[in-house]
């Protein structure tokens, strides 16, 4: 396990305390840690702004920030966290001060050295996404039942894809898998009638923090 060098810095985007908008722990009060950066250009991306900017931060900084809004769920986001090396440091170090730790990573770098005790919610890149090249597919055999597998989907060829691919890989086997709709875009009705009708063992999610806040910042 990874452990925390004293000093170690992190580049962080914004630390906020918000409603969980995703996952099978949504409308959890949850502490979020969105670090800067990520190697990825997803068409519908909505937090390009943390691809650059944010500002250094101490691991101990990080951790008293947190403390002070006194959680018990902490998400690690981004941009792509797992693209800094001391997130993983960070991710035990939140889970040894007793927090519930869930990260939130795109699916291209490798999850492997992530603590056990976080929650891994992964992006599966849809063809629609533009970003379906980078997909890592050496992550499907580290997920458990303790992880869940995110697909956004852009349109009906992203939504047949992404059913072929679960039967394929047995997703829903491995672990739970989230079928989201690109907000905006993608009419959410719609696609729960396609998942009634073919009967797929996914969970339809709309972005909670979308419809209370309309995505505003710190949300
Ligand atoms: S992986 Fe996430 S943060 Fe990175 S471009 Fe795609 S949607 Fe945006």
């Amino acid at each position: 396990m990874p452990q925390a060098q004293k000093g170690s810095l992190l580049r962080v985007s914004e630390i906020f305390y918000s409603m969980q908008g995703e996952t099978s722990r949504i409308g959890l009060p949850t502490v979020f840690i969105r670090l800067t950066g990520c190697p990825l250009r997803c068409v519908y991306c909505d937090t390009a702004y943390a691809f650059t900017g944010g500002k250094n931060m101490s691991l101990e900084n990080i951790l008293q920030q947190v403390a002070e809004y006194r959680p018990a769920y902490v998400t690690v986001t981004g941009g792509e966290p797992l693209a800094q090396k001391n997130c993983l440091p960070m991710l035990s170090a939140l889970c040894d001060a007793g927090y519930q730790v869930s990260l939130e990573t795109g699916g291209a770098l490798d999850i492997s050295g992530v603590d056990a005790r976080v929650m891994r919610v992964m992006d599966i890149k849809t063809p629609a996404s533009g970003e379906v090249d980078r997909n890592r597919w050496e992550n499907l055999p580290l997920l458990t039942r303790h992880d869940e597998i995110k697909f956004v989907l852009c349109n009906e060829d992203d939504y047949e894809w992404a059913k072929q691919l679960m039967q394929e890989h047995q997703l829903a086997g491995k672990c739970r898998v989230l079928f989201s709709p690109v907000h905006g875009e993608m009419d959410a009705t719609q696609l729960a009638e396609w998942i009634l009708r073919d009967r797929l063992p996914v969970r339809l999610q709309l972005q909670l923090h979308k419809i209370l806040w309309n995505n505003a910042p710190g949300h």
